[in-house]
């Protein structure tokens, strides 16, 4: 049996899921998959500019559990974008807090973040503000 893993914390989920190589058909496309942890840990280490410590902390792990998903995550990235691979994003060993569902009145998409993310209320498409329901 596994050894069992302690969830990671995520606040935000990927507005995007899937991206893909332009001009090439999907069936002759390899996939990586990037799991939702690494994508939180991702974003707050090199996008929010957070130091491994702090985005450790905002994940609820160890800064050593958090240096080996974010190195994974930038290895599945790299595999993708130098050997051409299509990237999916979805699954892994994460909880969320409670959640709130927004949508934007603007172009209708809807997605949803944890109460610790509540500064999150932009339509990840169109950038306009989003309504709760
Ligand atoms: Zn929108």
């Amino acid at each position: 049996m596994p050894r069992p893993q302690k969830f990671r914390r995520v606040t935000h989920t990927p507005g995007f899921t899937y991206f893909k190589p332009q001009g090439i058909p999907m069936p002759l496309l390899d996939e990586v998959v990037l799991t939702i942890d690494e994508f939180e840990a991702l974003r707050l280490a090199d996008l929010q500019a957070l130091s491994h410590e702090e985005a450790a902390t905002k994940m609820k792990i160890s800064r050593a559990t958090f240096g080996r998903i974010i190195e994974k995550a930038r290895q599945t990235l790299v595999d993708a974008i130098v050997n051409g691979k299509a990237i999916r994003i979805e699954g892994g060993n994460y909880r969320m807090g409670k959640m709130f569902e927004f949508q934007c009145k603007s172009c209708n998409r809807s997605w949803k973040f944890s109460a610790a993310a509540a500064e999150q209320k932009d339509c990840p498409r169109c950038k306009q503000r989003g309504w709760s329901r």
